[in-house]
């Protein structure tokens, strides 16, 4: 009789055991997701935060190659496109041309035409604006350093016109170099092309020797 219990008991302590590993297993697994579902939300809030801030960068004194007056790039950009490349603006996250292009094509500065960026290093940051992993040369993609609403970020122009583009970011894609460019679609104007081979035959002509 003392047997048999024990034997009994045995099978339901082992059922139990069986019962709390299991949930217990659940119970790690839902919080495993949820923080990193919470991290990659608050990661992306961030970087959205960090895009929709304007740049305080002062580039009056720099000199590049193309230059117009005040009233000349009023003439030539749209107002926002005006308020985002001369007043180092940003616009709405979205809302904007470029942040769902998906084309095949070059971005050029919208102020000078300069290519500055290309389709294949798009990627879909869920910021909602264009983020590019690379700019085509960093002969014509200057950096400033940022520190304004006491942030550190890295500000990026067209060095042929002195656009403001947007900003860099070190949260970019580890396959693709780490970086993530977060450029204003106003400050840029899409090309499409049929396809790579136009595209590089395009950037070739215009970055080779002339
Ligand atoms: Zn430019």
């Amino acid at each position: 009789m003392i047997h048999m219990l024990f034997r009994n008991l045995g099978i339901v302590l082992s059922l139990l055991l069986l019962f709390c590993t299991i949930l217990f297993a659940n119970i790690l697994k839902k919080d495993s997701l949820s923080t990193v579902m919470s991290s990659k939300n608050i990661e992306i809030a961030e970087c959205a935060s960090a895009c929709a801030l304007p740049s305080h960068v002062d580039l009056s004194a720099d000199s590049f190659p193309v230059k117009r007056t005040q009233k000349q790039w009023r003439e030539r950009l749209s107002a926002l496109a005006y308020s985002v490349t001369r007043e180092q603006g940003t616009e709405r996250p979205f809302s904007n041309a470029y942040h769902d292009n998906k084309a095949i094509g070059i971005y050029n500065c919208v102020g000078c035409e300069t290519p500055l960026f290309l389709s294949v290093d798009k990627f879909d940051s869920g910021t909602g604006w264009p983020s590019f992993s690379r700019p085509i040369d960093s002969r014509t993609l200057g950096e400033k350093r940022d520190v304004s609403y006491g942030m550190q970020r890295i500000e990026v122009h067209c060095k042929v016109c002195g656009a403001h583009q947007g900003h860099v970011f070190q949260d970019g894609p580890s396959d693709r170099g780490g970086l993530r460019y977060c450029i204003n679609s106003a400050s840029l104007l899409f090309e499409p092309l049929n396809d790579l081979d136009e595209v590089r035959a395009k950037v070739v002509a215009w970055y080779a020797p002339k």
